[in-house]
């Protein structure tokens, strides 16, 4: 089957499908890998994984402020308080997006994501959830990402574990994972300012674990990382799935440019190739073989041919609908969908169809 790869990856792809791990080392060797056959070796191991489904959720995006206390170099979407397109939504007004969401869209899932802001107490999370919940009980509330929950804490001075009791008795049934961006402080130190540490997103992310919250993972690259920085990253997020077994999918999210300070300042003056993106993806799913068999490729950053692509080089779930999303939209991303345009997407690559729900189980079969 790998008679195309070099030898000493052959050597390294018949070890993962031998259920061996491989080592940071061994990562690396990946990116030096010929690019077909690196492809080939990661679609190989998704089909074993995964079989021949693609498998998204109906989702809506719920972006409850853009006004944040962090002010990130990669980022389009954040405002100070006193611009005047800041924005945080009320109660009524969540409620009631949530309500277009479920009854005319027919969503499964809200997806609900801000920006840290300086002002909003627990009980305002708290009200949220629990006013949604209240109209909707089936809806499965997908919010705060393990970075907002550490901004939480700190700002309102409980444990995160107090904080993600509440919001669990609140009717928080599972955690986005943004946030992580590059583990490496080497790196996470030029692309944000004023977020968590890679350690505390981690140790975040494990919280919600024990205490029976699953989360999502990701990986934001296509920036200044080096791929030692992407092979670190994908291994933390190896070892903590393998002792929490907390995370419903790994994400790498490309980075997109437009309106981020890193465009403003020339650091970064174009986003990276399709050819590093797919590679990234297939070293996603060869380095957590037999670990985490959910890769999901978001189609909002990767644009909707090259996440197709990205479904033959390791990946098996196409995320969702994204309706109504603002971030990637900020840098000059169209996140406009259907569940039968994913659907077509995924037979036009003939793969079958999935509908799933937040935590992977099959809704419908299409
Ligand atoms: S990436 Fe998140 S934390 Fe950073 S500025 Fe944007 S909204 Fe704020």
């Amino acid at each position: 089957m790998f008679d195309r790869l070099c030898i000493k990856s052959a050597d390294l792809i018949e070890k993962v499908l031998a259920g061996e791990e491989l080592s940071h080392k061994e990562g690396s060797e990946l990116f030096e890998e010929d690019f077909f056959t690196l492809g080939s070796a990661a679609d190989y191991i998704r089909n074993i994984k995964k079989g021949n489904i693609v498998t998204f959720v109906s989702s809506y995006y719920l972006n409850y402020t853009n006004v944040c206390a962090a002010s990130c170099p990669l980022c389009a979407f954040y405002r100070k308080g006193n611009e005047d397109d800041a924005y945080t939504l009320t109660t009524e007004q969540i409620v009631s997006r949530a309500k277009f969401a479920i009854e005319k869209l027919g969503v499964t899932e809200l997806h609900i994501v801000g920006g840290f802001h300086p002002k909003l107490g627990l009980d305002y999370y708290e009200k949220m959830i629990k006013s949604i919940k209240k109209e909707f009980p089936n809806i499965k509330i997908k919010a705060l990402t393990p970075a907002e929950i550490f901004f939480i804490s700190k700002l309102t001075k409980n444990s995160i574990k107090e904080i993600l009791d509440r919001l669990k008795h609140a009717g928080l049934d599972a955690l986005p994972g943004g946030g992580a961006e590059i583990f490496s402080p080497e790196v996470r130190n030029k692309i944000t300012r004023g977020k968590c540490s890679g350690d505390e997103w981690l140790d975040t992310a494990r919280q919600a674990h024990e205490m029976g919250l699953k989360t999502n993972s990701t990986m934001l690259f296509g920036h200044i990382e080096k791929p030692q920085h992407i092979v670190d990253h994908i291994l933390k997020i190896r070892d903590l799935h393998k002792q929490t077994k907390g995370f419903n999918t790994f994400i790498p999210l490309k980075f997109s440019l437009d309106n981020t300070e890193l465009e403003k300042t020339g650091e970064i003056r174009r986003e990276s190739s399709s050819i590093y993106d797919l590679r990234v993806i297939a070293i996603s799913r060869i380095l957590l073989a037999n670990i985490l068999d959910n890769i999901s490729v978001y189609w909002v950053a990767l644009g909707k041919k090259i996440a197709q692509v990205a479904l033959s080089y390791g990946g098996n779930d196409f995320v969702g609908t994204a309706f109504s999303e603002e971030i990637f939209k900020a840098a000059g991303k169209n996140s406009g969908t259907s569940i039968e345009e994913l659907a077509r997407l995924s037979r036009e690559i003939n793969r079958q169809p999935v509908q799933r729900d937040t935590f992977f189980n099959i809704i419908k079969k299409y």
